[in-house]
């Protein structure tokens, strides 16, 4: 995310409900009774407690939704193929406000029940561990935001010609029923029914439209495992460019009513910065490219939405605002396809995205990287740490500013060849995949040959200026 204003998207409440209820059931492989369990109502997040769930593991997401925004009335089914990761005698989907109808597991009904933000869902029996089973959840209501006082408000919101989902760390449970973390990404397809003249974008690949009885159907699919916060819908009157770039759907929209001259020019560079990123941080890692700007001034940030970011109109007004593209596009590397593991470990998502920002000046002709370092140096609060910036802290300029001098920094300790060499064998080596920060310093030492725990002491953790490399 890059927020331009103090803005921030946002959290949801935390619901605490505890899940402890056990019971006994058929005999297991051997004649051994199996106990079916809970499953938790939080992934385990230090920061975010009922951030996510317990006890399995979503492999897809299949979202067919109808929305209609003269009434703000977003409807539909979603269709949730998991493995369990226990033997689960109920388990959990995050789904903040919206109606729920009814609810099968396997074909059969089951039960259901709302504690706060969490959709609990009793299966007529219980499910055994590892093996594959299929939620279907069908939903109605008037869609709305989660907000937390610290980090701002994300989620659904209904706009002058439509809405827009989106936010960080938390939104997708705004729009459907979901394990709202990063740490259990999947793939996803989504269907969206809107009224005949406005689109409907999301994520990934587009699958084409049709129309009838005055709806339009439009569909897109991500192949790549997908964070949660990395979903997103925009509907309205947008100006929408599709293409292909080296060999993949691209497609970009800006919202009807911005002037051709505002952002359009930012967007139609999208695909020669991917490009350039791609040389530093290696392949582009997903199957199509784009971005999303949109005019509704709430919208006061820009967010990596997996292969199609959104921009808030903010971005563009007093410069070319490519650099916000360069920063969100870094995310589709680090962030979106290497995903952190807890909150706590943003800083592998935002130092190097903002780090990027100061990679394209240079590249395109403006300041170097190591001037933008010099300044941002002088100027940072050493008393707030990067890594572990606390729940508050996950948007701060320690986490961005620091982060990407922490980038830098390890470029001077190192040299080009190896923290390049290393940026590449991380993204590869972790692609569709979460990660920490304690792996990010085991593969730097392991690929550049030092010692390095030290140098990330000072720089992520350490609350005085370091000495310049
Ligand atoms: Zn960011």
């Amino acid at each position: 995310m890059t927020t331009r204003t103090a803005r921030a998207a946002g959290a949801a409440a935390l619901v605490a409900v505890l899940a402890t209820s056990g019971c006994t059931g058929l005999p297991g492989a051997g004649g051994t009774p199996v106990t079916f369990e809970a499953g938790a109502d939080g992934i385990g997040d230090p920061y975010f407690p009922t951030y996510g769930n317990g006890g399995y593991d979503v492999v897809s997401y299949g979202l067919k939704l109808r929305y209609d925004p003269a009434g703000d009335q977003l409807g539909g089914t979603a269709t949730i193929t998991a493995t369990a990761t226990a033997d689960l005698s109920r388990f959990n989907l995050d789904l903040v406000g919206l109606t729920v109808s009814e609810v099968t597991v396997d074909g059969t009904v089951a039960g259901h029940a709302r504690e706060g933000d969490e959709l609990v869902i009793t299966p007529e029996s219980g499910l055994r561990r590892d093996s594959r089973f299929v939620v279907e959840v069908d939903y109605a209501g008037t869609p709305g935001t989660v907000r937390s006082p610290d980090l701002g408000e994300g989620g659904f919101i209904n706009t002058d010609d439509g809405a827009i989902a989106l936010g960080q760390p938390e939104s997708a449970s705004t729009w459907f029923p979901v394990n709202d973390h990063p740490l259990d990404k999947a793939t996803y397809d989504i269907e969206i029914t809107v009224p005949e003249g406005l689109s409907a974008l999301s994520n990934g690949v587009p699958g084409g439209t049709s129309t009838a009885d005055g709806w339009t159907t439009w569909k897109w699919s991500e192949r790549a495992p997908m964070a949660s916060y990395l979903t997103t819908l925009v509907i309205g009157d947008y100006r929408v460019s599709s293409g292909t770039h080296a060999g993949k759907p691209i497609v970009t929209a800006v919202a009807a009513e911005l002037p051709t001259t505002y952002a359009d020019p930012a967007m139609a560079r999208t695909g020669e910065i991917a490009d350039y990123l791609a040389t530093l941080f290696g392949p582009y890692p997903f199957d199509s490219y784009g971005g999303i700007v949109v005019a509704d001034s709430r919208i006061g940030y820009a967010l990596e939405t997996q292969s199609r970011p959104v921009y808030g109109p903010s971005f563009f007004r007093r410069d070319t605002g490519e650099w916000v593209v360069a920063h969100e596009l870094a995310h589709q590397w680090f962030g979106d396809s290497v995903s952190i593991h807890h909150w706590r470990d943003i800083w592998l998502n935002e130092g190097f995205a903002s780090y990027a920002e100061w990679l394209w000046e240079e590249h395109d002709g403006g300041r170097t990287a190591q001037a933008n370092f010099a300044d941002e140096y002088a100027q940072t609060d050493w008393s707030q740490p990067t890594g572990d910036p606390g729940r508050s802290g996950i948007f701060s300029r320690a986490v961005y500013k620091r982060g990407a001098l922490t980038v830098h920094a390890l470029r001077r300790t190192v040299g080009d060849d190896a923290f390049f060499r290393l940026l590449k064998t991380w993204t590869a080596e972790k692609r569709d995949g979460n990660a920490t920060t304690a792996e990010f310093v085991a593969v730097a030492e392991r690929v550049t040959g030092k010692s390095l725990r030290p140098f990330f002491d000072d720089w992520l953790y350490g609350t005085t200026a370091p000495p310049v490399p």
